[in-house]
């Protein structure tokens, strides 16, 4: 289902699924990143599947990389029929850097190159502090920092070295005001806030440049599931958002398309806040949240 169009805006084409978009009006040049060759942690849904189906209609092949082979072989297939461009699944735990580098060494030996990195895979549940177990607060820094710190290395080291290369990290907004019940993610992204920066200072001069994008509540992902998403929107939580919505996949897959691309050639350690203004205006309403907690959250 497409997002609603609002007065003066013009927003692009969404599925809520993890299907690929119907149709697709180009912004950028169709050939942006011709030839190039994009490495997707969990590529194979929400948020990473969209980028890397935006990425495919600008020219480029794309990896992707997460844990269910047989989700990103589904997904692989998807991805090529809709674009006419290589997608090559790969099986990665990003907490396993062994895994990571078997997964480089065969895009390298299929694909020739890697121009890009998106640091995309995570976890994420709502819990209060006092619930969370120490092992389920460890499984999302594993998951979300180490994982994006062992994938840009490992791509570092095998090509990035000596060839340059553009890294962007998925991130959220969830610490800048500790957001209720995200003390696990919230520590976790802002983590990777400070690696972007610190990445991007190191690395600028082999022609690495480290952005990222943080997005904010964005629909037809498991995470707007599980946040609560489909619920606040019922109950006109959005209306407290600058912009009065939620965003959509697409929208975020050009914001990191902006970034992973030439576009933004002189931009490096930069985080795009993608979030409708909802940080700036949004609640942190612990009792309200733990009202929505005690029926989603997780441990692991
Ligand atoms: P999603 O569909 O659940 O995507 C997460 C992906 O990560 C999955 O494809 C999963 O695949 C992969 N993954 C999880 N653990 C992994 C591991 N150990 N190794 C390798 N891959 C792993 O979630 P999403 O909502 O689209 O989120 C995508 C990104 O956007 C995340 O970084 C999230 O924090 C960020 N974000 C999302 C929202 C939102 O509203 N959705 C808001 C702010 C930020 P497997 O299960 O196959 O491993």
């Amino acid at each position: 289902m497409a997002e609603p169009q609002r007065k003066g805006e013009l927003l692009p084409e969404d599925v809520c699924t993890d299907d690929c978009l119907t149709s697709y009006t180009h912004i950028y040049s169709p050939d942006l990143l011709k030839d190039q060759v994009a490495f997707i942690t969990g590529g194979g849904s929400g948020i990473g599947l969209r980028i890397a189906e935006i990425f495919m209609r600008h020219g480029c092949d794309t990896v992707i990389a997460s844990r269910n082979l047989d989700k990103l072989k589904e997904a692989a297939k998807k991805l090529s029929a809709a674009s006419g461009r290589r997608c090559l699944p790969v099986c990665v735990d990003v907490r396993q850097p062994e895994s990571i580098a078997a997964a480089v060494d065969e895009t390298l030996k299929e694909l020739g190159r890697i121009d890009i990195v998106i640091n995309n895979a995570a976890g994420n549940f709502l819990c209060p502090a006092t619930s969370l177990s120490f092992n389920a607060f460890k499984t999302v820094m594993e998951i979300d920092t180490m994982g994006t710190f062992n994938t840009s290395k490992v791509v570092y080291e095998k090509w990035f070295k000596d060839h340059g290369g553009n890294i962007v990290n998925i991130s959220a907004t969830l610490g800048y005001k500790g957001q209720a019940l995200q003390v696990h993610a919230g520590s976790a992204k802002a983590a990777n806030d400070a690696m972007t920066k610190h990445l991007a200072v190191e690395w600028g001069p082999s022609g690495v440049r480290v952005n990222a994008v943080a997005p904010g509540p964005i629909s037809g992902t498991e995470g707007f599931r599980r946040l609560g998403g489909p619920r606040g929107e019922a109950a006109g939580a959005f209306q407290s958002i600058p912009l009065q919505r939620a965003g959509n996949k697409t929208e975020m897959a050009h914001c990191t398309l902006f970034l992973a691309s030439r576009v933004s050639s002189y931009v490096t350690g930069a985080i795009l806040v993608a979030d409708g203004g909802a940080w700036l205006t949004s609640g942190n309403d612990f009792s309200m949240m733990l009202g929505i907690a005690s029926s989603k959250s997780a441990k692991l």
